[in-house]
């Protein structure tokens, strides 16, 4: 706990609901020995309170239901608790009402009180569906409207024939600039689209593709920033195309084919953010309907969901990424992060590990008295739920010439865990060592236990060690929580300059708890704090000589 007697994580929360510090602060889940604290949730203040409250018909803005364009001297004025606006996107929100909700605490949403909230709200949860959430309290738009992006205006005519290369300007990274441009070419019966990213960091999950009737987008990933080709097709292309990356030059070929063989003048007109070249964290996420498949018990609690996505979608969850799934749910949309896996540690096992272009695998534990996975458990096969494109900060090049690769997993937190397991066994020759260590409450809650088993048995490279915190009386392995003794003696190199990636995941405090000793030096680090950039080295593992690049953490 730092100073103020919050924990780190509970500070970087704005207009967060689904929280990223799960469990629930009063969730049976944080009760447990060993000196950690329940910290208690005020009696009525859940987020399902929260959607009754705002769905009771009450007058939440005071504008009894008026709409109204805000001012910026206007919106200063609503500064206090009582009365506090805040702007996100060019819109104005009243969220007094929703103070005691917030499960980031009153001073959090304070920081923005009367001002525009938008890039606070974006470095820690752009994800959120405050539209939704905070529909009631709707105050009105700040009165001067957003710029359009330059490009986008130049290119609202009709693109006839040879499309204008991108105008935009060339934005510098560490790597160098980046300068994406298109073209399309055709042939009696196809239609290719060209993306020149002029990168070489380029592989097929770098662009995501997603045609609905006439409207044809791909967002290609470069480095931090997004570049959009948004187009209303002038003609009608089948259900299926290909996608082909050059990666040496960084080109990405899409190939449409042609419903009917006559040829194009055009190839459509430009849809919102066409040709755009934007930040990845200003761009919105966005959703595709997916349909459920399947749905397989794995543990009690634990089920194995299989979405399939639409036909005329190409999205690859990169390994260590999540996406999010979004549900209604009395009529408010929910949305919650999940890391999809493969199907199976052990299937197809030989073979390099080749990204499955047509399913979305997730382990999920359902929480009885959760809000979205009651929900989540109830949809039929058949049903569609809408999946975004992915996010995360994991890098698979972490993996490059990795010798020893150490896994701390705790419940669910196994799910990052499958990916990048399974893609260093078969893809990193380097690779000597990969030991998991997986924290359960009881034998029964281990995730795919006989799976890790086996693969220990036929992979020597490969180590599970379990440790539970509730055994029953016959276990006799590890028990207790994660610990500084538990981890050194875990966290053996194969050699004293092995190269070595250690890999964190579980509830927020499994992971501060594994990665801090002395929480004194983390207290002062917080997420909004511009002076520091990233976390400091946490000091328990550095003690075990690892260094900050040597560890990622999920649950940061
Ligand atoms: P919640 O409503 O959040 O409730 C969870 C628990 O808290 C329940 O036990 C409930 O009883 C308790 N609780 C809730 N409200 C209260 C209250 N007012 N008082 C007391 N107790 C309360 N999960 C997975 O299963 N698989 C994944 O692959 C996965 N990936 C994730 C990736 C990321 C990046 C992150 C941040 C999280 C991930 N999670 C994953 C967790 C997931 O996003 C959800 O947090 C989780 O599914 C819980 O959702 P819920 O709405 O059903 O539960
Ligand atoms: P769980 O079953 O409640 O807990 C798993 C183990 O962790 C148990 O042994 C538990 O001990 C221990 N633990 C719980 N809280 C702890 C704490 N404060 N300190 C030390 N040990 C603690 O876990 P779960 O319900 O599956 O939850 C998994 C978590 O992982 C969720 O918070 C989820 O959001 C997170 N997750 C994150 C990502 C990501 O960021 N990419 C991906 C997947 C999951 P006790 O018996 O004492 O509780």
């Amino acid at each position: 706990m730092s100073d103020s007697g919050q924990s780190p994580g509970q500070g970087s929360r704005m207009l967060n609901v689904p929280s990223q510090s799960f469990p629930a602060p009063s969730s049976q889940q944080r009760v447990a020995s060993g000196g950690r604290s329940k910290v208690p949730l005020k009696q009525g203040r859940s987020l399902m309170d929260w959607i009754r409250l705002s769905k009771s018909g009450k007058d939440l803005t005071g504008l009894k239901g008026r709409l109204i364009d805000v001012t910026e001297e206007e919106l200063k004025k609503h500064n206090k608790k009582e009365d506090c606006w805040i702007c996100i996107r060019g819109f104005v929100y009243n969220v007094s009402s929703y103070m005691e909700f917030h499960p980031g605490g009153e001073d959090e949403l304070m920081r923005a009180a009367g001002s525009d909230g938008t890039d606070l709200f974006d470095q820690v949860h752009r994800w959120v569906n405050y539209e939704s959430m905070l529909k009631e309290c709707l105050v009105g738009r700040m009165a001067v409207k957003p710029a359009i992006p330059k490009d986008y205006r130049e290119e609202k005519r009709v693109l006839n024939g040879l499309l204008p290369k991108s105008q935009m300007t060339d934005i510098s990274t560490k790597e160098g600039p980046i300068s994406p441009s298109y073209d399309w070419f055709q042939t009696d019966s196809l239609v290719t689209i060209v993306i020149y990213t002029k990168q070489k960091d380029i592989h097929l999950d770098s662009i995501i593709i997603d045609h609905q009737n006439d409207s044809f987008r791909a967002e290609t990933i470069i480095k931090d920033y997004s570049y959009l080709i948004h187009i209303g097709l002038s003609h009608e292309v089948q259900e299926d195309f290909s996608v082909r990356v050059v990666e040496n030059v960084g080109k990405i070929e899409i190939v449409l084919k042609k419903t009917e063989n006559i040829s194009w003048k055009c190839l459509g007109r430009p849809l919102e953010k066409h040709n755009s070249l934007i930040p990845k964290k200003d761009t919105g996420l966005y959703y595709r309907k997916c349909q459920l498949i399947s749905k397989e018990d794995v543990t009690h609690d634990t089920k194995l969901f299989c979405l399939m996505l639409p036909p005329s979608t190409h999205l690859q969850v990169p390994i260590g990424q999540h996406v999010y799934l979004k549900l209604t749910i009395t009529g408010t949309e929910i949305v919650k992060p999940y890391t999809p896996v493969f199907d199976s540690l052990l299937s197809e096992f030989k073979e390099p590990v080749l990204p499955n272009n047509k399913y979305i695998y997730f382990l999920i534990k359902i929480y009885t008295a959760g809000l979205f996975t009651p929900e989540l458990d109830h949809l039929q096969i058949g049903d569609f739920v809408p999946v975004s494109n992915p996010e995360g900060n994991f890098k698979l090049s972490k993996l490059q010439e990795v010798e020893d690769l150490f896994l701390l997993a705790a419940g669910t937190g196994f799910t990052p865990m499958v990916k990048i397991l399974k893609y260093a066994l078969i893809n990193v020759p380097s690779l000597r060592k990969v030991k998991l260590m997986f924290f359960n409450k009881t034998e029964d809650d281990i995730i795919w236990r006989s799976q890790l088993e086996k693969l220990a048995f036929e992979d020597k490279r490969f180590d599970v060690e379990y440790v539970l915190s509730a055994p029953t009386s016959e276990w006799k392995g590890k028990q207790g929580h994660i610990s500084p003794a538990l981890l050194s003696e875990f966290l053996n190199r194969s050699s004293e300059k092995s190269k070595v990636l250690l890999c964190i995941c579980g509830p927020t405090p499994f992971t501060e708890q594994g990665i801090k000793e002395d929480l004194s030096i983390h207290k002062f680090w917080h997420p909004h704090d511009s002076q520091n950039q990233s976390p400091p080295v946490p000091r328990l593992l550095h003690d075990l000589n690892f260094s900050k690049d040597e560890i990622h953490n999920f649950t940061a």
